[in-house]
């Protein structure tokens, strides 16, 4: 039993290389094993320290109040934008920070869980944006099947396929979820984590660049503005 976890947590480990940066990369069993060993260790003082209650409220249910498609990269995680992500953020994630090939848990997490805030989440030095400016008709079919759905130039600059990418996700959460943002039911936000300052605001930044369909910078910014004012009136206002 325990055996047959290891192997799947190993399989896991072996996925979460720099897929696209060395297509030969090996893993290496031993180091994986130091680091179960280390995952465990992690575990083990994460629920001493947040103890009984907090898992209680856990097990009551989920009511995130966002459904959030990241990209799979490990540079990123939800510790730069939620302090508390437990039962806040369901996270959708994939190659490329795309809806297609993973829409029915985005429909999960905006018509079922009912979050309010879709935040779909770019980055930089993206290795799903760099393989699809590319050709990638050399890697894996079904990373190919998922590399399709990036609709981007070919040799285009690495964050403005980023940029672009997280505009069209967008589109198409517009184009499926619209008449919830008309309702006032729904918040689409598109932004970029730039985490090594392609875009010039900021080592770490998570930039804003769509509300809602909108690329406007100042309706933007108005747009952010208006919800933070907002934000101390009780949570169900409606
Ligand atoms: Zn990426």
């Amino acid at each position: 039993m325990f055996k047959k976890q290891l192997t799947a947590l190993l399989a896991a480990l072996a996925l979460a290389a720099p897929a696209f940066a060395d297509e030969h990369a090996h893993g290496d069993a031993a180091a994986a094993q130091k680091f179960i060993q280390e995952i465990m260790a992690t575990n083990s003082h994460y629920d001493k320290v947040k103890g009984p209650k907090f898992f209680q409220e856990l097990a009551k249910g989920q009511h995130p109040r966002a459904t959030v498609v990241t990209c799979s990269d490990s540079r990123v995680h939800t510790n730069m934008l939620d302090k508390t992500p437990e039962g806040d953020l369901f996270m959708v994630r994939d190659i490329g920070n795309q809806i297609a090939t993973a829409k029915g848990s985005v429909e999960y997490g905006v018509n079922h869980l009912a979050s309010s805030l879709l935040l779909i989440i770019g980055h930089s030095k993206c290795g799903a944006i760099a393989a699809a400016s590319g050709d990638y008709s050399k890697l894996e079919p079904a990373i190919q099947k998922e590399l399709d759905t990036i609709k981007i130039d070919k040799g285009v600059e690495n964050i403005e396929g980023v940029k672009t990418n997280v505009n069209n996700q967008v589109a198409a959460a517009m184009e499926e979820f619209g008449d919830k943002v008309k309702e006032g039911h729904l918040l689409v936000i598109g932004a970029v984590y730039d985490f090594a300052d392609d875009m010039k605001q900021g080592a770490g930044k998570l930039n804003a660049i769509n509300v809602n369909g909108e690329t406007d910078p100042a309706k933007i910014k108005e747009a952010l503005a208006s919800k933070a004012a907002g934000e101390h009136q009780h949570e169900h206002h409606e």
